[in-house]
């Protein structure tokens, strides 16, 4: 028998690091809502049937993050277009015997910067550092926010091209080298998506492109200041985040679709840099 609190979780591979839990479980607390929300460690091997199991249980939704946000994209029977041009799928929905994938990573930068940072996208010059899964995530929703330039930097260009043509309906991008940065271009925001440094290498971050009006967003957050954000603040940069807000902001994405309520984010976000 299905048990009556509906059961979601976060699989992934480690999975131990994950805030998710703790983010969904102080949404529901806000909103009321009667939900269980477990860690799964799941390795490659078995996330087919880890996956099947948990929706036979009466599942009703999973997070899915590193490393199975591509693979899982198969499972799924109906996929929205912002998954299907990130090619990843980080939320998955049981419903009426379906699967539903979706990739809430780009509304979670969108709002955490249009609506929490109130740092303005439209008719901007904006850089983003990067072509991997967190690029492929967030590009169609920055494009729709209509940016007056928008440059990919990739240290393989040849992702970023690809990635560009394939979103070349949704607006005009130009990509260059990770080495090749045009400087002192007026960038009005610059956002990290590598996940260079944060293993202790030297820094990637090019001289001669942060003006003093110049927003850093970092993608990658933690407990001590990232080099990229370090890096933005020591180069005189206008403001420096980290992407804590981004990472709250896509977990609620996900709370919404699952739950059709939008809980509050803002004491979630300042509870869990607390608590951190
Ligand atoms: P990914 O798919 O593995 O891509 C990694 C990117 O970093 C690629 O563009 C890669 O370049 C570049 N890179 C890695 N090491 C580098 C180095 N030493 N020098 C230059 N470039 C380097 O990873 P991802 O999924 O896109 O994630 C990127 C970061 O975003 C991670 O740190 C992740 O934690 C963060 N993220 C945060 C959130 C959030 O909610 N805040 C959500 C998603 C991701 P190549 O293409 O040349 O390999």
């Amino acid at each position: 028998m299905h048990s009556s609190i509906d059961s979601y979780g976060v699989m992934g591979y480690p999975v131990s690091h994950s805030y998710s839990p703790e983010i969904h479980n102080l949404f529901a607390l806000q909103t009321q809502q009667k939900i269980k929300y477990d860690l799964l460690q799941v390795s490659p091997n078995e996330l087919e049937s880890k996956i099947s199991e948990f929706k036979s249980k009466g599942g009703k939704g999973l997070n899915i993050t590193l490393p199975h946000k591509t693979e899982v994209f198969k499972l799924a029977n109906q996929i929205t277009e912002r998954a299907s041009i990130a090619g990843a799928v980080n939320t998955l929905t049981f419903r009426n015997d379906k699967v539903f994938g979706d990739n809430t990573d780009g509304v979670g930068l969108i709002r955490d910067l249009s609506v929490n940072l109130e740092i303005p996208l439209k008719n901007k010059n904006i850089l983003i550092l990067g072509a991997g899964g967190a690029t492929r995530g967030i590009i169609s929703l920055i494009l729709e926010m209509k940016p007056k330039s928008l440059l990919i930097a990739n240290r393989t260009i040849d992702k970023a091209e690809v990635l560009a043509n394939q979103v070349s309906h949704l607006g005009q991008v130009s990509t260059c080298h990770l080495d090749a940065i045009p400087a002192f271009k007026n960038y009005d925001l610059i956002i990290n998506a590598t996940s260079a440094g944060i293993k202790g290498e030297n820094s990637i971050y090019p001289t001669g492109i942060i003006l003093n009006k110049t927003y850093c967003y970092d993608l990658s957050y933690g407990l001590k200041p990232t080099p990229f954000y370090e890096w933005a603040v020591n180069s005189g940069a206008h403001q420096s985040f980290m992407g804590w807000g981004m990472l709250v902001e896509q977990a609620a994405e996900s709370f919404n679709i699952w739950r059709g309520i939008r809980p509050n984010t803002a004491p979630v976000l300042k509870k869990l840099i607390t608590n951190a």
